[in-house]
């Protein structure tokens, strides 16, 4: 184990390296080995199991794990045999939290909804977790009720099931509840697909934007051609097509 900035290296579910564990080194080198096992996901959370050992890994705005040569921004390494598996972090919203493998899988859904993908709901079970007044955009953010959804795939994902982001969670029609449902699905499998093949690397290192209608303003609606508009809810921009998705 390399590490290269103690503060990567937190007691629990914290973006500031301000929260760093005391002894973080001591205790990451206790509980994780060079024994892997399969890692799991829960919502924007990460579960990886070294039996007896683990460790849980939220990635912040901008981590990730790459192998071979020390990258820029290297916060922890992890050898396996000849190879390291570095944590890269520019940002360090990252957190690494060493963690018993027997407690992993209840301190990756503490807190949190059912995960958006790997137990997606059908529309009529997804409204009953959404019985607010909130703006649908927002409520979507709410990782309590739903895991998995930021910023841009919520925006993304109205965008597809032709919901305006300022619709109150609870006026929402079944018929919008079902074409929801199947938008989470279809935006989440998407951006994975799209990750995989490199395509993601717009927020953390610039190139094309993959988005439909995240950070597009005045640009034609790739649907219809009518530019896209911004508006602020709870604080974010969120960006949709006025014709596609409607003002109720
Ligand atoms: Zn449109």
């Amino acid at each position: 184990m390399i590490v290269r900035d103690p503060q990567a290296i937190r007691g629990d579910w914290s973006t500031r390296p301000r929260d760093a564990l005391p002894d973080g080194p001591a205790r990451l080198a206790a509980l994780v080995g060079a024994e892997a096992g399969e890692p799991m996901r829960h919502g924007k959370r990460l579960g990886w199991p070294f039996p007896p050992g683990g460790l849980l890994i939220h990635l912040g705005m901008s981590g990730a794990w790459v192998p071979g040569e020390e990258p820029p921004h290297a916060r922890v390494g992890l050898r396996f045999g000849d190879a390291v598996w570095w944590f890269r972090d520019p940002r360090r919203f990252g957190a690494l939290i060493p963690c018993p493998a027997a407690r992993l899988a209840d301190r990756l859904a503490a807190g949190l909804g059912p995960d958006a993908l790997l137990a997606a709901l059908p529309g009529p079970a997804l409204a009953a977790r959404f019985r607010t007044r909130a703006a649908i955009k927002v409520a979507l953010m709410d990782q309590g009720r739903l895991a998995g959804l930021g910023n841009i795939h919520a925006a993304e994902a109205l965008f597809r099931a032709r919901i305006h982001p300022a619709i109150p969670a609870n006026a929402l029609s079944d018929d919008q509840w079902e074409a929801l449902s199947r938008a989470i699905v279809d935006q989440l499998r998407d951006a994975i697909d799209a990750q995989q093949d490199g395509e993601l690397v717009y927020l953390t290192e610039g190139g094309p934007n993959p988005f439909a209608v995240y950070g597009r303003e005045g640009e034609p609606c790739p649907r219809c051609g009518t530019p896209i508009a911004r508006i602020a809810l709870g604080g974010r921009s969120t960006f949709y097509c006025p014709r596609c998705q409607p003002a109720p």
